[in-house]
């Protein structure tokens, strides 16, 4: 509560700000931003600042402070939603999900690992060592998935390139057995073109400055970045992460995890590969093309352990095709690492009838919103995906909680809130939305051009409210957003020859051929068209969406304070365009208009009945609804709730801390 605070530090829950304006909001936020409050509710919703410095809020004393207690028994922390989704999982056996979002930088990767050190910390009092080696290897593949996932960028040294799922499982105990790790649209672009001032992969630094002597010569590598064309861009901007030793931490995450000495070393081989390739010189003699210098094609075969005349060939054959080559080598790699860190953490030997229900909490951490000055296919897909989940949460958060009322027959003031469903419909309806539409492009026979797929949309599209002919505007968070269609086409196919999977699915390491299996289908297999990569992404998110829908949703709404990752400064205006886009006011008034808490009567009489001398050990009034209206008026609370047809809906948590004392008492 605010009180455990002092009133110093602002309002701990937006809920008590004297009124719920756009200007109170923004004057509490800055408030507590700048005492160093960097956590705020709104109802179970936790509000975070990035703080841009280290605090000294997620140690051992602050883990026991907040462990297995309820939400507004202490300061707003990310700790408290994580016990809540925790005690949800595990007292009344709900599959919960905690939902990170904000743009990038906001701070929702330090989030999400700050929510699995909790978790972790909390579980397995006994010291299993079953179950501290399933943490052990959760924990590790953050270290694994940040070094080849994420990339320093202009607006974040360690910037995550895709979009991260979590299932955590719990056993009956409420003990982590295992978990499964689904990962959404790797940025592959990046290992070949870097925007000024941005890096390539951390991993490509970690292995030219890390590697041994003897691994970077068995590689055939230097160990500078600025001599790779793909690692030259970013080769002199300092960051700070160092990358010397976070290799030698990478590694040993690998070896944690169980990764053998064989994959290690192919999965390095497959980054020197990418490497070489990159540095390779093509001449045209106006006739045919060369590559210069057969020793680097050597060196690739060998590091690929493919035959050098295969490589060549392929690679002349297909000279205007190799980026999607290079870039799919590197995107294969990392869906096989999170496949094979998968593998080890999936739950094994599950007997529901011996082990009882197995519960997961799912941890959301994926990229927000994009806004550049340049639009294109990426950000088109990044920020349809945000959409969806904006969509969820105001359906989880705004509609589910007004149609409860009305179903409970309460009064309640009706808050009107932008439905996002029309602009998800724009992007994904089958036929006429904006992916049907792409797709059909694609698929024609012909030369069918990025203009010429815009002239469709422009005809199919006249009529929606959302859609400005010549650019798509999405009116939630901007309504002059543009995307340009440039390149649009050819990102959707995403063609990658049959010629350069055969080269791969020919190796003889066995690492290599593992990802592409596919290099194996004969030509009559191959003519099948595959699914487009907006239609992959758009699969992948419905599924997504999916599986949080059936879960309980916590949420963690991540600002980012300004553009210079300063401690000190906080940029109204930015901030306050987060807050809008984010919903947070609308969330406000809802969830002040409404009861924090609710539980079907029977269920609360089961509680709290030995509170009250008319309710324990039974009740012998007419209902279960009666002998609850007996509970709350022998306590005196009957102004902080309201009785709906089947559960009891309390306004405060202040009510139900006094019977959880008095029945702890008793
Ligand atoms: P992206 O979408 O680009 O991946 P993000 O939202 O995941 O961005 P983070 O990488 O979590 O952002 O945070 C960016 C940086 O901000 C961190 O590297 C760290 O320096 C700082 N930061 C974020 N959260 C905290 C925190 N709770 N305490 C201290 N520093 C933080
Ligand atoms: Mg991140």
């Amino acid at each position: 509560m605010a009180e455990l605070e002092g009133l110093e530090f602002g309002k701990s829950d937006f809920v008590l700000l004297d009124e719920v304006t756009m200007e109170q909001f923004m004057e509490n936020l800055r408030l507590r931003f700048e005492k160093g409050r960097i956590y705020t509710y709104i109802g179970e919703v936790v509000v975070s600042v990035n703080p841009y410095r280290q605090m000294d809020i997620y140690g051992k004393d602050t883990i026991e402070a907040y462990r297995g207690r309820e939400l507004y028994e202490n300061p707003p922390h990310l700790y408290a939603v994580s016990d809540a989704a925790y005690k949800a999982m595990k007292r009344r056996a709900k599959d919960t999900c905690i939902v990170i979002s904000g743009e990038s930088g906001a701070g929702k990767t330090e989030a999400s690992k700050y929510i699995m050190q909790y978790i972790a910390a909390i579980t397995n009092p006994s010291q299993r060592a079953e179950v501290e080696s399933v943490k052990n290897v959760l924990l590790k593949s953050n270290c694994v998935l940040e070094a080849f996932g994420n990339a320093k960028t202009n607006r974040n040294d360690n910037s995550s390139r895709f979009g991260k799922y979590m299932d955590i499982n719990f056993n009956f105990n409420g003990d982590p057995t295992g978990g499964h790790i689904n990962n959404y649209l790797l940025e592959k672009s990046r290992v070949v073109h870097q925007q000024e001032g941005e890096r390539n992969f951390h991993s490509f630094y970690q292995l030219l400055r890390g590697g041994s002597e003897e691994t970077l010569a068995a590689f055939h590598l230097q160990n500078d970045p600025a001599v790779y064309v793909y690692t030259k861009e970013g080769a002199a901007t300092v960051t700070s992460n160092n990358d010397r030793t976070s290799h030698k931490a990478v590694i040993s995450a690998l070896e944690v995890i169980g990764f053998s000495k064989e994959e290690i070393n192919s999965i390095y081989q497959i980054l020197a590969s990418i490497l070489l390739l990159g540095n390779l010189q093509f001449e045209s003699d106006g006739e045919s093309v060369q590559i210069l210098g057969q020793e680097a094609v050597n060196q690739i075969s060998e590091l690929t352990a493919t035959e050098p005349e295969s490589v060549s060939k392929t690679l002349l054959y297909r000279t205007v095709a190799c980026f999607g080559f290079i870039t799919a080598l590197y995107e294969r790699l990392f869906g096989w690492i999170v496949g094979r860190i998968n593998t080890v953490i999936e739950v094994k030997d599950y007997n529901p009838v011996l082990h009882g229900k197995n519960t997961v909490i799912g941890v959301l951490d994926i990229y927000g919103f994009e806004i550049f000055d340049n639009n294109s296919f990426e950000q088109f897909c990044i920020n349809y995906c945000n959409e969806k989940l904006q969509q969820l949460f105001i359906e989880l958060i705004l509609q589910q909680e007004q149609a409860e009322y009305q179903r409970e027959g309460i009064t309640w003031q009706h808050i009107d809130y932008f439905n996002n469903q029309i602009i998800v419909d724009l992007v994904e309806q089958p036929h006429k939305g904006i992916i049907s539409i792409l797709d059909e492009a694609c698929l024609t026979v012909g030369n069918v051009t990025d203009t010429v797929c815009l002239d469709s949309m422009d005809t199919k599209l006249a009529q929606h409210p959302h859609y400005t002919s010549r650019k798509v505007r999405m009116h939630h968070i901007n309504p002059t957003l543009k995307y340009s269609v440039e390149g649009i086409l050819d990102k959707n196919k995403d063609l990658l020859f049959q010629d350069f999977k055969r080269l791969m699915y020919n190796s003889t390491n066995p690492v290599l051929k593992e990802m592409w299996p596919d290099g194996q289908l004969s030509i009559t297999e191959v003519t099948k068209r595959p699914l487009t990569a907006a239609t992959l992404f758009k699969n992948s998110i419905v599924a997504l969406v999916d599986k949080l829908a059936c879960k309980e949703p916590y949420y963690v709404r991540c600002i980012k304070p300004n553009e210079m990752k300063s401690p000190m400064l906080f940029d109204d205006a930015r901030c306050q365009h987060q807050v809008a886009y984010l919903g947070l006011l609308e969330n406000v008034m809802v969830r002040r208009a409404g009861f924090a808490y609710r539980q079907p009567y029977a269920r609360f009489l089961q509680r709290y009945k030995m509170t009250c001398e008319y309710t324990w050990p039974n009740h012998l009034m007419a209902s279960d609804r009666e002998a609850v209206e007996a509970i709350v008026t022998q306590h005196g609370f009957q102004d902080d709730v309201a009785y709906g047809h089947t559960k009891l809906f309390v306004r405060t948590p202040r009510s139900l801390f006094t019977l959880e004392q008095e029945r702890a008492a008793l």
